[in-house]
């Protein structure tokens, strides 16, 4: 079954093509980005497996277009990967909010267009894009299953005490304002892999993931069930990211805005573009960059991966207790993925509860990996999240249902 994956943004258009024969047994045929889209130098990177990447650089002025070219890319007798549009057995596409409506993935219809509009005030830079997306797609590709996938549907698992904020209780009612979490795709993928990884029924089960890459978020999981996570009504709470802050004291906000003469919208864009590393470090948000400048001896630099461990190593204590233990944890993304100082740096500060670290496991883990000594009495797991195939699985099955 050919599913073909898109994530799409306000001027972007990733993809993937995927041939799948069942959850395991796989084929990536095809993937690519699709960049600046409404701009006049529009750009098409394609990669075809086993061929050469091609780029197309042409004005692209919207979504429909947008998947138009990016169908001609796969279909194309050179750099394709099929031979037409119909050999597309369906198309999942990632959604960031889907609010409390949504707690699985589901086929699209109007009725959940409809809600996914409505929580456009919840994620107002995503959810417009991926309307765009479906849109273009029921145009370019009318009789062919969109499947949406959430990356909220995940934490929808959680208690009452685990998503409500202590604000007065009208808000929540009148304007849906909870911790949602994010990443739900990341979070899922990697934790029933790790569960495999390491030999547990994920019924049963005690596992705390922790995807670290630009944006950051650390889940309980309970016997499969998210049952807490650190990011909140947005990405924005939690730990330390790139350019967000995390949490902070919320009266922080009101006191930078006075002294600063700030609208809500400037104080909105420090937090989630202006904060996090680029914020304290200045030069850069990338993880790279703070290995690279820390080792020359940049303070600040070597302050943003002392404050990464730090919350890092809180929420997974307090997940800790918050399920009487813990079996499994699992470190993903970006920088966990790259950075093995990082899983060595939070786990020793779990050496109280007989947790012990395999160090040259974890430095040489490149693909999925137990990163924790034997005699360890948790055990440890570096692996590499891959949300585009959640999103295709999903997709598959509920195409395979109709
Ligand atoms: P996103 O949230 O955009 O998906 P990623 O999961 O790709 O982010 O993570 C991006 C982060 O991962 C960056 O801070 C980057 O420095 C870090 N990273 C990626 N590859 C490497 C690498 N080879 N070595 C060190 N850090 C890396």
């Amino acid at each position: 079954m050919k599913i073909l994956v898109i994530n799409c943004g306000s001027s972007s258009i990733k993809y993937q093509l995927l041939d799948m024969e069942s959850a395991e047994k796989y084929t990536l045929l095809a993937k690519g980005n699709l960049e600046k889209i409404s701009l006049p130098d529009s750009k098409l990177t394609h990669k075809p497996t086993g061929k050469e990447p091609v780029v197309v650089m042409q004005p692209v002025p919207d979504h429909t277009l947008g998947m138009k070219l990016v169908l001609d890319a796969l279909t194309d007798p050179k750099t394709g990967v099929i031979k037409h549009f119909d050999e597309i057995d369906a198309v999942g596409h990632r959604i960031v909010q889907g609010a409390d409506f949504f707690s699985g993935s589901v086929l699209v219809d109007e009725d959940v267009m409809k809600k996914i509009e409505i929580c456009c005030d919840y994620a107002p830079l995503h959810n417009p894009a991926h309307i765009l997306g479906i849109r273009a797609m029921q145009h370019v590709l009318p009789k062919v299953p969109q499947v949406v996938v959430f990356d909220t549907a995940f934490h929808q698992t959680m208690e009452p005490k685990a998503y409500m904020y202590a604000l007065p209780y009208e808000y929540y009612e009148k304007y849906r304002v909870r911790r949602y979490g994010a990443h739900g795709t990341s979070h899922l993928y990697v934790s029933r892999r790790g569960a495999l990884k390491a030999g547990l029924d994920i019924n049963n089960s005690k596992i705390i993931t922790c995807h670290i890459g630009n944006g950051s978020s650390v889940t309980a999981i309970l016997n499969g069930k998210s049952i807490d996570t650190s990011m909140g009504f947005t990405p924005l709470e939690g730990m330390i990211m790139g350019t967000r802050c995390g949490s902070i004291d919320a009266n922080i906000v009101p006191y930078i805005m006075k002294k600063e003469g700030l609208t809500p919208d400037e104080m909105t864009d420090i937090m989630n573009k202006k904060s996090g590393f680029i914020g304290l470090q200045k030069k850069s948000s990338d993880m790279r960059d703070m290995v690279t400048f820390s080792e020359q001896g940049d303070e600040r630099a070597q302050l943003v991966r002392d404050m990464v461990v730090h919350h890092i190593t809180k929420l997974v204590g307090g997940y800790i207790a918050e399920m009487n233990g813990v079996d499994l944890i699992i470190f993903t993304a970006g920088i966990a993925e790259n950075n093995p100082w990082l899983p060595l740096a939070v786990c020793k500060h779990f050496e109280y509860m007989g947790l012990k670290m395999d160090e040259a496991a974890t430095n040489a883990a490149r693909d999925e990996a137990i990163i924790s000594a034997p005699d360890s009495s948790v055990k440890v797991a570096m692996i590499p999240t891959n949300e585009e195939l959640m999103i295709a699985i999903d997709t598959m099955n509920i195409a395979k249902a109709l």
